[in-house]
């Protein structure tokens, strides 16, 4: 880290600021709400969706007339970019899906070994919404799974202060949803990991969140399935001297809205970019009317980062411990960041793309990998939805009885009787084999 120099660092480990909870308070009351949905189920739910949300309608499931109504107040546009927006994320994860070949070879003579990938059976898909309307992450959690085959996929969303988050509701309808409920939170979390009288249990639960719903799934990992941790957004930009400071600035500001822990991250290899940048930052903060400034601004002071360091492969390898949910390369030959970067959630590559496309149009999955998790997963995807099996047939005689000679040996090494003499059965079925039993 000696040569790095740091222009802006984040500032220092604060209490919780005035709104927020630490992550010990997160933890703490995560864990009780799951415990009372698991011990009181409906009531529970109905406590803390009053509590936090201050929701208390008569059923957190949307009627299908419900859902028409609310649908024909949504602008006719809106409804068109929606459909627009889900046919590329429908493209893109049916690539995916024709990517997952069953298949099945002869490993040696008579021995055969096949994979079959199952989609599962019922997932719970949360859309987040507690700030702002997020009807992309439907598109993203519902129709990537209908994509994949799941057959009954509900999905929670919280309203937003009271109301009805009505894009949303016909983004999440047009993904395909079987079920959905104006729910959020660590409520709907537990409602859907746990079961209650009237929301089904489901087997596997994904989608994005805030720090309350991403330590809820990470809870309740194991009892069900999930996608991965997708918490709190986070961007990093790589960018030299042949980069626009100000599109660093702008790209920067364009995550740094979406909470007030935001990190966002410069890292370069040019002195003059980084200081314009964090000039235009300030600017764009204080002299324009952008109407998340505050919260941007939070974001920027607390998780801001900018590091110049010496060369572009510095940069990369410093990206890389980052492993940051978003990567942007704003560089001379940005799809070299394709071979050298190894850690990141997703790579958008060059000024004609941006974080943005990707969080809203483009098509890829914007429910990605947060706090590091990007060293060992990618985001959500068709495959996190499949089961990957495997079966096997010996379909010879001889091949049954030699594997039955092999399999003996191999589990008495291990001092697995029983195991060796379902081999040795085999070796006495089709080799003949004499065994004192
Ligand atoms: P949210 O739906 O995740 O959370 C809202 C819910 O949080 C509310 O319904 C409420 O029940 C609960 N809550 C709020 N304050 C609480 C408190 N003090 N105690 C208990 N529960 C409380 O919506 P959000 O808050 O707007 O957050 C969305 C998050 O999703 C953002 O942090 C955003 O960065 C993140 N996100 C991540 C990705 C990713 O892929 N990693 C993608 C999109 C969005």
């Amino acid at each position: 880290m000696s040569n790095y120099k740091h222009l802006k660092s984040p500032a220092p480990p604060a209490p919780a600021n005035e709104g927020q909870s630490s992550s010990l308070d997160v933890a703490t009351i995560v864990q009780g709400v799951i415990e009372d949905v698991r011990s009181n189920g409906d009531s529970a739910v109905r406590k803390y969706s009053k509590q936090f949300d201050r929701w208390s309608p008569p059923s957190f499931k949307l009627s299908e007339e419900q859902i028409h109504k609310i649908i024909a107040t949504v602008p006719e546009q809106t409804i068109k970019d929606i459909k627009t927006v889900q046919s590329n994320v429908r493209a893109f994860a049916e690539a995916q899906k024709a990517s997952m070949k069953d298949f099945e070879i002869e490993i040696r003579p008579g021995i055969h070994l096949g994979q079959k990938n199952v989609p599962i059976q019922n997932v719970g898909c949360y859309v987040p919404g507690g700030r702002y309307p997020l009807l992309a992450s439907a598109h993203m959690t519902i129709l990537t799974a209908k994509v994949a085959g799941v057959p009954n996929v509900i999905a929670c969303t919280p309203p937003i202060a009271g109301e009805i988050p009505t894009a949303t509701i016909a983004a999440m309808y047009y993904a395909g949803a079987d079920a959905i409920y104006l729910l959020g939170g660590t409520q709907a979390i537990a409602a859907m990991a746990l079961g209650t009288e009237t929301i089904p249990k489901v087997d596997f639960i994904c989608g994005p969140g805030n720090a309350f719903v991403a330590t809820a799934k990470a809870k309740l990992y194991g009892s069900i399935g999930i996608d991965l941790f997708a918490g709190p957004t986070e961007v990093l930009i790589v960018a030299d001297e042949h980069a626009s400071s100000f599109t660093v600035a702008v790209d920067l500001l364009s995550q740094a809205e979406h909470g007030p822990d935001t990190p966002a991250v410069l890292i370069t290899t040019s002195e003059r970019l980084a200081k314009e940048a964090i000039a235009h930052v300030e600017k764009i903060l204080t002299e324009t009317e952008m109407s998340t400034s505050a919260l941007a601004g939070t974001s920027w002071r607390d998780y801001g980062e900018v590091i110049v360091v010496e060369n572009i492969d510095e940069a990369y390898s410093l990206a890389d411990t980052f492993a940051s949910e978003h990567v942007q390369i704003l560089t001379q030959n940005p799809r070299e960041a394709l071979d050298k970067m190894k850690n990141y959630g997703a790579l958008f590559l060059g000024e004609r793309t941006c974080v943005s496309y990707g969080d809203k149009v483009i098509g890829t999955n914007h429910v990605l990998p947060t706090k590091g998790a990007a060293r060992y997963t990618g985001g959500l995807c068709v495959q996190k939805f499949l089961k990957t099996y495997t079966y096997q047939e010996v379909k010879s005689d001889q091949a049954s009885g030699e594997l039955g000679q092999l399999c003996g040996r191999a589990a008495r090494a291990e001092r697995f009787e029983g195991h060796a003499r379902s081999g040795d059965r085999r070796a006495q079925l089709y080799l003949g084999n004499k065994y004192k039993w």
